[in-house]
């Protein structure tokens, strides 16, 4: 991974690239900001040997993203230079990813052929717009070269305009472009006639995803007869936005899992990259020395850790990405700057201030959940002594559990990085403990990071369990109801089924996890929605529980098994303070994400 590689004129230093994501840190016009600019300064500093910015749209209809960046006019070359020389400072090189939305556009959806995409017909382009579109991709890459981009990359993936022309699915054109390859093939002539001195890279995927869309080897066929020769690697993604598990995989698809694909573009003779969950360094040490790929697409992860390239590098683990799909990109959907799950610093870094290393104070976290664990590493972080109590035998609370579920593969690694972090910080971990030790210790600081507990039951009976008990205790059942269909709700009653349990789905949500994004709960919907032994009532509630029914909704349902009750936690209560130290009290976290955050804010 440490090796340098050449691509066009241009020797990496590495093998990471920093591919495009798309953040919405950019302004409504499309330029760049201070915090697009440090955001990228951190991943270049932290080791990668080429970043990218997110896909930058080459006309003012090609937007997808209301702070999405352009190379659309003039006014957006200061600040792409300004992103050249902060990546350049760090010894990295600066690509910047050309795109228009087309279909999936989210404001002026415009396309090869009117094919209607979420309930949107968008206009069809006529032959002459097609080619002016093509003139508008050279004038951005201009743009760009007039900036001082060292590497130009033509979105010809996911779904987007390119890849329309591409799909028979999307392009059912009778001109001159119901070619599919004509269009591509005329915009890489165009990028490359106007940026003759840059590396070239065409991102394509691999495959759609969906029935009549692209597959593998109609994929390769179509790249047999595009200008090649003018490019200089092929990146490799896969997917499209009907089809988004593939575009960006959850944490439970296994790592790595387009390599393979990726491999079978070795055909044209051209560096290779790829994308797809490479996560950790032996994955993609894995992929380069099964020669599948010569670059690495680390996107996720190095979003979650900036320095993820060096930390590798040096042999260490950097915090992990743990593939859930909120932070980076559900909330993009949302039509949000993107964050990350657990790291509160992801998107912060124009604002941060080094960690300030006040007078050594003996500081007592109570409770090792996300919010006591992180809490703990800033203050050991900041120079303090710092002792951690848990009542229970393992870190991590709440989240430990949600770590168990098969969904959630990933959730593990983040506590081994903390047991890991806690260690390396010499703080002294106590488990099994609880308060009592408190006074003896003699702390300056306690921070109590006590959590939630359920709330009361909404029916008192045998059957009723809370679904954290339910997690810790789990019985053998042929048949469970989840009453509660918010996140943990989805997360329990799908874990039940693929344990080939019957599984009874109850909410008065609206939707299944209506707080989760299409790229979190995806999968899990797919499978509730369509695995006939699952049943799912939504909008309603459990009225009363009689022998093995359950009026739900005014109607009586047969249903066997523990009534597992997911609705939140309610916040613990802080035991009385004491005035030989300083009480600092977490707020009660609704989520993850909010614990961590909560735990990065205390100030000591
Ligand atoms: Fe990874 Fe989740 Fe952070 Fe996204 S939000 S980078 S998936 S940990």
């Amino acid at each position: 991974m440490g090796t340098p590689v050449r691509v066009g004129p241009h020797r990496l230093r590495n093998r990471v690239v920093l591919p495009p994501m798309e953040r919405n840190y950019g302004t409504a016009d499309g330029r760049v900001t201070e915090r697009y600019v440090e955001y990228l300064r951190a991943r270049a500093a932290g080791g990668a040997a080429l970043v990218f910015t997110e896909a930058t749209f080459v006309r003012a209809d090609g937007r997808g993203r209301s702070h999405q960046l352009g190379a659309h006019d003039d006014h957006t070359v200061p600040g792409l230079r300004a992103l050249v020389e902060a990546v350049h400072n760090e010894g990295a090189l600066l690509g910047v990813e050309l795109n228009h939305a087309g279909r999936v556009g989210g404001f002026e959806p415009v396309a090869p052929s009117p094919v209607p995409f979420v309930g949107r017909t968008p206009r069809e382009l006529s032959t002459a717009e097609v080619a002016l579109l093509v003139d508008d991709f050279g004038m951005a890459a201009r743009r760009c070269v007039a900036a001082g981009v060292d590497v130009l990359e033509l979105h010809a993936a996911h779904g987007y305009l390119v890849h329309q022309f591409l799909s028979p699915r999307t392009n059912r054109r009778t001109d001159r472009y119901a070619d599919p390859v004509l269009f591509a093939g005329e915009v890489v002539a165009a990028i490359r006639r106007a940026a003759p001195g840059v590396a070239l890279f065409l991102r394509l995927s691999a495959f759609e995803g969906v029935p009549g869309g692209l597959d593998t080897d109609e994929t390769l066929a179509l790249c047999r007869r595009l200008p090649l020769d003018l490019v200089d690697v092929l990146d490799i993604s896969a997917g499209c936005y009907e089809a988004g598990e593939w575009m960006v995989q959850p944490g439970e698809v296994p790592r790595g899992v387009l390599a393979p694909y990726a491999a079978r573009f070795r055909e044209f003779g051209k560096p290779i990259g790829v994308a797809g969950r490479i996560t950790t360094g032996d994955a993609a040490e894995e992929v380069l020395r099964a020669g599948q790929a010569d670059l690495i697409a680390v996107g996720r992860a190095q979003h979650a850790d900036p320095a993820w390239t060096g930390t590798v590098l040096a042999g260490a683990e950097p915090r992990p990405c743990i593939g859930c799909n909120q932070g980076c990109i559900d909330e993009l959907h949302r039509g949000h700057p993107i964050w990350c799950l657990v790291n509160p610093a992801t998107g912060n870094e124009w604002r941060q201030a080094p960690p300030r290393r006040a007078s050594r104070q003996r500081v007592v976290v109570v409770g090792a959940g996300l919010a006591g664990l992180e809490a703990a590493r800033v203050a050991a972080v900041a120079g303090h002594a710092v002792t951690v109590l848990e009542s229970e035998d393992e870190i991590g609370g709440r989240f430990r559990l949600a770590a168990g579920l098969p969904g959630k593969p990933e959730f593990r690694r983040l506590l081994d990085w903390y047991a890991a972090e806690l260690a390396r910080l010499a703080v002294d971990v106590r488990l099994g403990s609880g308060a009592g030790p408190l006074a003896s210790l003699g702390p300056d600081v306690v921070v109590w990071a006590v959590g939630g507990v359920p709330p009361r039951r909404p029916i008192d009976h045998p059957r009723v369990v809370d679904l954290h008990t339910w997690l810790r205790h789990p019985l053998p059942a042929p048949e469970v109801t989840v009453w509660g269909a918010d996140r943990a709700g989805m997360a329990v009653a799908d874990a039940a089924a693929a344990a080939g349990q019957r599984v009874l789905l109850i909410g008065s949500e609206p939707e299944i996890a209506p707080e989760a994004g299409p790229r979190e709960k995806g999968l899990a919907v797919r499978r509730l929605t369509t695995d006939p032994a699952v049943r799912v009532r939504l909008g309603t509630s459990v009225e009363a529980i009689d022998g093995d029914r359950l009026l739900v909704g005014g109607a009586w349902l047969s249903a066997t098994g523990p009534v597992i009750v997911s609705q939140g936690t309610v916040p613990r209560p802080v035991p009385v303070t004491d005035e030989r130290w300083r009480t600092v009290v977490i707020e009660h976290a609704e989520s993850a994400a909010e614990a961590i955050r909560f735990g990065a804010g205390v100030v000591l």
